[in-house]
């Protein structure tokens, strides 16, 4: 008899992480077992975890003895960026059943067959080799159980190459391997075949893609540039986004992909992490502010208008002084972005920068996350007055609590939706694209009509 019938899949961290939970849900289910929201009642329970923010790691401190103590019977799964570290082995012990590297999806093929058992034991010594010999990337090609049924996120690969000096994510996901681009175009194919409106192609990096056994008609490499072309050229109705590039690898040639590719939505997330040119190099990012700055205003003049241009930022790096961050002020002030994740510094076992002294204070790491949020909030509101009095295509999500729908335009600004039919005409709009002539606009979103 099968013990293990149904499972469940706790996520936390970033799309990449929301995209491995759904191969795992794929796996799963092909294995015939079947989601069950309740945490408490799955026979199986997967912990995605992240190990990007202490903030992040702390939540599964949290988890993991509550699952086991609600749950007793579970077979408890950790997966993802903690997988690999001997301390939080050590700290959880047996309380998780299975550490398994994301690599290594397939080996759970057994908890559908046995019980929780010394097995289980034996097959987690296996898994603690931290040397990436297993292959992190053949998972990608399970089939992908979609949490959404109109917008999907693509992987293209996994890993990192950088070791930005803060980062834990080259050694949680081991070193950059990418998918054939057959397989992804497949994949795309498929979804768009069912109709989906939205793909995100992801990655940690994904301007650093390389397709290994292919090249361009004329001889150059098949990098994203050319898997952008090819994915832009699959049939359908439906937008394609990208995420994470790396300011480093934003090619002239990537950038007339973007501009030219209609599909290719007007929005760019680009991290910038600092704008002070000492601590970028501190951070091992290979560029100079005025790299950046160079980069964003080629982008907004090769770039459809509007582009929404967004960013990642660290606040609070070993040593940086206020001077420093002024400087992060002033790119802010100069490139307007759209929007900006904002992170308190936070050491990360391992990497190059937990040898550095965290010294400064959280209070002022606090403080100048807040007044970056305050020139955001601005720049934000100042960008999106643009859009008063335009239409623009909105791809709906979901209805809110009010009865009126929310949903994206194609530079990713929320957009309210009065739909005045509402009493009349109960459509449902999810995932369908809408005109909406925007009569409002706030920092972080915008309220619009429906036009027909
Ligand atoms: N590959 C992406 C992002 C990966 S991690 C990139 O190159 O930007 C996501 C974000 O977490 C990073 O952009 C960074 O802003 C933040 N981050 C990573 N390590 C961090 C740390 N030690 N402390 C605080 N924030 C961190
Ligand atoms: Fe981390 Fe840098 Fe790699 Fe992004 S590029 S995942 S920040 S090491």
């Amino acid at each position: 008899m099968n013990k293990f019938k149904t499972y469940n899949i706790i996520t936390i961290g970033c799309q990449m992480n929301k995209s491995d939970s759904e191969r795992i849900a794929g796996y799963f289910e092909e294995q015939g077992m079947r989601e069950e929201t309740d945490k408490y009642k799955a026979d199986v329970v997967v912990l995605t975890t992240c190990g990007v923010r202490q903030s992040a790691e702390d939540r599964v401190y949290g988890f993991v003895p509550k699952i086991k103590k609600e749950n007793p019977g579970c077979f408890l799964i950790l997966t993802g960026c903690l997988s690999m570290r001997s301390d939080v082995k050590k700290r959880l012990g047996d309380l998780v059943d299975l550490w398994m590297p994301i690599g290594e999806i397939s080996n759970i093929k057994y908890p559908a067959r046995t019980q929780a058992s010394s097995r289980a034991r034996q097959i987690s010594n296996k898994f603690q080799i931290p040397n990436f010999k297993q292959d992190n990337c053949s998972y990608l090609e399970l089939k992908a159980k979609y949490s959404s049924a109109f917008s999907a996120f693509v992987p293209i690969g996994n890993g990192c190459n950088n070791y930005c000096s803060y980062c834990v994510v080259p050694y949680a996901r081991g070193r950059e391997k990418y998918r054939q681009a057959k397989d992804i175009i497949m994949e795309v194919k498929d979804l768009a075949n069912k109709g989906y409106k939205e793909i995100t192609l992801i990655a940690q990096n994904v301007n650093s893609y390389r397709d290994g056994r292919r090249q361009t008609t004329d001889d150059r490499k098949y990098g994203f540039s050319s898997l952008l072309i090819d994915v832009n050229k699959i049939s359908g109705e439906f937008w394609l986004r990208f995420a994470t590039s790396h300011p480093k690898d934003m090619s002239d040639e990537l950038i007339e992909t973007i501009a030219e590719c209609e599909r290719v939505c007007e929005h760019v997330h680009l991290p910038a992490q600092t704008g002070d040119n000492e601590i970028l190099k501190k951070m091992n990012r290979k560029y100079t502010r005025e790299d950046y700055l160079e980069l964003t205003s080629k982008l907004r003049k090769k770039i459809k208008p509007p582009l929404a241009i967004t960013t990642d930022i660290i606040v609070g790096f070993p040593g940086e002084t206020k001077e420093q961050f002024e400087n992060t002020v002033k790119l802010f002030k100069e490139v307007k972005f759209d929007m900006a994740y904002i992170a308190q510094y936070s050491p990360r076992p391992g990497t190059a920068a937990a040898k550095l002294k965290d010294n400064v204070p959280k209070q002022e790491k606090k403080r100048r996350e807040a007044a970056l949020i305050k020139i955001l909030r601005k720049t934000a509101l100042e960008n999106n007055k643009k859009y008063i009095g335009k239409t623009v295509k909105v791809l709906v999500e979901k209805k809110g609590k009010d009865g009126d729908w929310f949903g994206k335009t194609r530079t990713f600004k929320n957009v309210k939706i009065d739909d005045r039919r509402q009493t009349t005409d109960d459509r449902n709009l999810s995932g369908k694209f809408v005109e909406v002539k925007i009569i409002k606009v706030k920092d972080f979103g915008m309220k619009g009509e429906i036009v027909d």
